[in-house]
């Protein structure tokens, strides 16, 4: 018999015992802290070995293969072992993807990830069929490979995700977007992180497609200097595209093989150019397995941004409210920022991860009226933007903040929570954070 490994008992590690298992591996599964109870039952359950608070070197030096979540550094002595002794250590959804021939729609990049990855799901829902939506989103693929359900996948793909993959071959790749982000991961070269996202493409042959932003210069430098084998679907706000997606008057073209249709911009649920381009991907690969028109127009239209992001919270007095909580880097706020079109109270702050905030200049100088930081240190966001913006308060409860967000905006405004910033200083994370927000504005 086999024997597989676990390292991480979190969504993905307790997924893949439930298909190893099913799947006659001898599994085992060890967690250097505390498992929760809820996996903690289905392991017991399902009668699968397991450790918590430790790792049992002479145990997991015996696996064939090992799973680790994408959690846990490559770094770690445990890890470093099993590379050092040539035992594969690969990621749930290598493990998973072996065992199910559904067409997978594999999704990455910085940010808009798991709006792609909602969008997706609910148009090639609308058009009948059978999906699921899993991966990072923090829904594990294996559990539903397990359940043998569907016969496609949208999976959301962080980089930790794609550096665990061997042969894992999506059908459709899409690359939103890439700018630096996690490098405490990846030795601090943004090199590194690059090449971990376009490893979504390594695998991928002619009868495969590649969806990607043509306006980030990134990807397209890399693009320029390595070669990618599947048919590549380029979408783009600026730029005509021979095949893919772009924007002529108000409306969203696709173009592909071939047939051209056309949908109003003007629909869209979603606001902001980067949901434009969000929808732009997804209407790109629902395109692409054959959705009607009707039902991808239909979709855009009728659906509801994900929780947390650029998510309206309510209108009081005429000033809305929005949670942008996910926006836990400067890119993702710079869409925010760009996406107001009404004078802005912005509340920003918590952990930096190195944030560069000159590129926000241009916008803030423009839109915003007042600052809030919400942070423990907040120096950063007042040397960059003291001189530009005419009030700056600074707080530590997420209840003052929307308090004196409220007194500080006027009728038309808008109050906008997009951070810039990670959420653990003051937050145990970003949905605690989001989730505050929206009690307190509540309760105004
Ligand atoms: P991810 O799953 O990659 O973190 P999300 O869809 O959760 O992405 O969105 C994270 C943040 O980035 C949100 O603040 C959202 O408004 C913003 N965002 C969404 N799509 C994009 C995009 N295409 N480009 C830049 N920022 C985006």
């Amino acid at each position: 018999m086999k024997r597989l490994v676990v390292l991480g008992a979190g969504e993905s590690g307790v997924g893949t015992a439930l298909l190893g298992k099913q799947k006659g591996y001898h599994v085992f599964v060890s967690d250097k802290q505390k498992i929760k109870p809820k996996y903690k039952e289905v392991l017991i359950h399902n009668e699968i070995e397991w450790e918590e608070e430790k790792h049992s070197k002479a145990v997991i030096m015996t696996a064939d293969v090992v799973m680790k979540s994408p959690g846990i550094p490559d770094t770690v002595p445990i890890v470093k072992e099993l590379n050092h002794k040539g035992i594969p250590v690969i990621s749930e959804i290598e493990f998973a993807a072996q065992f199910t021939d559904a067409i997978i729609v594999g999704i990455t990049g910085s940010n808009g990830k798991t709006t792609t990855a909602s969008l997706t799901h609910h148009i090639l829902k609308q058009g009948g069929l059978n999906v699921g939506l899993a991966g990072n989103i923090g829904q594990s693929f294996a559990a539903q490979v397990a359940e043998g359900k569907n016969d496609f996948y949208v999976l959301e793909l962080s980089s930790f995700q794609l550096d665990g993959i061997v042969n894992f071959r999506p059908h459709i790749a899409i690359l939103t977007n890439i700018t630096e982000d996690h490098l405490d991961r990846y030795e601090y070269k943004f090199e590194n992180y690059i090449n971990s996202k376009f490893r979504i493409v390594m695998n991928q042959t002619e009868a495969d497609y590649f969806v990607y932003d043509a306006d980030d210069p990134v990807i397209e430098n890399w693009m320029q200097h390595n070669a990618v084998q599947s048919q590549k679907m380029p979408f783009s706000i600026t730029k005509k595209v021979a095949q893919g997606a772009s924007i002529n008057n108000d409306k969203i073209t696709l173009t592909i093989k071939n047939k051209t249709i056309e949908m109003p911009t003007k629909s869209l649920e979603l606001q902001g150019n980067h949901n434009l381009k969000n929808a732009m991907a997804a209407s790109t690969v629902a395109k692409l397995l054959s959705i009607r028109k009707a039902t991808i127009r239909e979709s855009l239209t009728n659906f509801q941004s994900v929780e947390h992001r650029l998510e309206t919270v309510l209108k009081i007095q005429n000033v809305t409210y929005i949670n942008d909580s996910k926006a836990t880097n400067v890119n993702a706020t710079f869409y925010a920022l760009d996406s107001m079109s009404s004078p802005t109270v912005w509340i920003v702050g918590g952990v930096d991860k190195g944030n560069n905030y000159e590129e926000l200049l241009p916008l803030v100088n423009e839109k915003v009226k007042a600052i809030v930081c919400l942070g423990l240190d907040n120096e950063k966001i007042i040397n960059t933007f003291g001189n530009v913006v005419p009030i700056m308060t600074q707080t530590e409860s997420m209840k003052d903040a929307v308090q004196i967000a409220y007194r500080l905006a006027d009728k038309g405004d808008t109050v906008l929570l997009s951070p810039a910033c990670a959420s653990f200083d003051l937050f145990e994370n970003y949905e605690d954070r989001g989730r505050q927000f929206k009690d307190a504005v509540r309760n105004l």
